[in-house]
């Protein structure tokens, strides 16, 4: 389709026929019937399209995934059952034991955790980088056993803006994968494969749902890779013997295919058909939040950072803030709802500016249409010293705000009569 994305995010990923249903059923059944069983066995030898057990591929999950793989201009999506579930995937489909990730440092707390502590258990080290160093220092980490870089185009909680041509050159020398997570700007403010990327992840938890309402995550894959005698990636120059001796190089959707036949095939981490339903209905107006998320976040980013209570926010459309460069390049339509700022104050001031906030909740959800706040100092990272705390990247006075689509006005109204208690 050569539609826009505004018009991608509600025409694409599903069509009715004559006398269907306009939107996506809920496709609530495990299994599908076949009368014929050579249609069966077509299937089963991936010969055909079609479904046969929901643990695979479901209808409602098919349409969200072609949505997402069209807003993203990818070859090939695959729902799971949160975002966390979509990284562990895409790792398992690449890695084995003895392999390593080279990864960004400044990313979500629950891939952190994934990459440092889990997958360790199982054989797969993670070399972390600070997004901030050269080529030349993240390049030092890759062997001939690195199976893939990984970042976030905006990354959460820290707010950095993700070198994008940076990664992609040195993946392109050593033929190697650059995989991103685009949880916190969507394909309507960035579009990964566009810039070098070669497998984009979402938690669609986040703005795709868009209304905190089904927890998801979603694989893409930009079928620009070539796998075909690349020594990297062994797994998918050899014969799968659970699937048919299947060659994944071979195939003109080589790790989609791959993570799919195998990896939800045995681990059964595929996203739920009432899930797929709520977030389907999320990216319809999924363009049109992105907008609003980023015009408002722009005002209470410039509103908070001329408060006299406030002593810094991070936000990359301040000319001041170190990232306000790489934000212009490659998010020029906005930089989404996401934003952190210092609390001139003691943690108890902050805790009492976080007391007095009406429409403003407190909630350790991020990016949906509600505005909404966290200060980890007093709540999610409590039992850490104030030294714990900065050694952690946390500083006591962070307080982290994801904007919504509301009025402007009421945001800053709101955040205004706060303040004034701390001052
Ligand atoms: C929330 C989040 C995840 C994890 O997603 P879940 O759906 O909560 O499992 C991964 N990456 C980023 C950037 C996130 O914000």
């Amino acid at each position: 389709m050569n539609y826009k994305p505004e018009t991608r995010c509600v025409q694409a990923g599903y069509r009715p026929e004559t006398g269907e249903s306009r939107i996506p059923p809920i496709c609530q059944s495990t299994t599908f019937f076949y009368g014929d069983s050579q249609k069966m066995a077509d299937l089963f030898d991936l010969k055909s399209d079609g479904f046969f057990y929901s643990r695979l591929a479901n209808p409602t999950v098919d349409a969200l995934e072609k949505k997402i793989a069209s807003l993203e201009e990818g070859v090939c999506a695959i729902g799971c059952a949160s975002g966390m579930s979509a990284v562990t995937l895409l790792t398992m489909t690449l890695c084995r034991a003895g392999d390593n990730v080279v990864c960004a440092k400044e990313i979500y707390g629950g891939s952190f955790n994934l990459f440092s502590v889990t997958l360790p258990k199982f054989g797969v080290e993670c070399r972390f980088f600070d997004v901030n160093a050269s080529a030349e220092e993240i390049e030092t980490l890759i062997d001939d056993r690195t199976k893939f870089i990984f970042a976030e185009t905006i990354a959460n909680p820290v707010i950095s803006v993700l070198d994008f041509s940076k990664i992609a050159s040195l993946c392109e020398r050593h033929r190697l994968l650059f995989v991103v997570d685009n949880t916190l700007a969507t394909p309507i403010l960035c579009r990964p494969f566009s810039l070098g990327a070669h497998l984009v992840v979402h938690s669609t938890s986040k703005y795709l749902d868009g209304h905190a309402a089904a927890l998801g995550g979603m694989i893409v894959d930009g079928g620009n890779f070539v796998f075909k005698d690349n020594p990297r990636y062994p797994d998918f120059n050899r014969p799968d013997e659970s699937y048919h001796g299947l060659v994944y190089a071979d195939l003109p959707v080589a790790f989609g295919t791959k993570c799919r036949a195998q990896m939800i095939r045995d681990t059964g981490a595929i996203m739920s058909p009432q899930n797929a339903f709520l977030t389907f209905l999320g990216c319809d107006t999924l363009a049109l939040r992105m907008e609003r998320h980023s015009r408002n976040a722009e005002k209470v980013a410039a509103y908070l950072s001329g408060h006299p209570a406030v002593e810094w926010v991070k936000y990359p459309s301040l000319p001041s803030d170190p990232y306000h460069r790489l934000a212009e390049k490659y998010l020029p339509k906005g930089m989404g709802g996401m934003m952190s700022f210092g609390i001139r104050g003691s943690v108890k001031d902050c805790a009492r500016f976080m007391e007095s906030l009406h429409l403003i909740t407190q909630e350790t959800h991020v990016a949906d249409v509600r505005s909404c706040i966290l200060h980890p100092a007093s709540t999610t990272h409590r039992q850490l010293s104030e030294q714990d705390l900065i050694a952690a990247g946390i500083a006591p006075n962070l307080v982290r705000l994801s904007v919504g689509i509301e009025h402007a006005d009421d945001i800053i109204a709101d955040l205004e009569q706060a303040l004034a208690v701390v001052r």
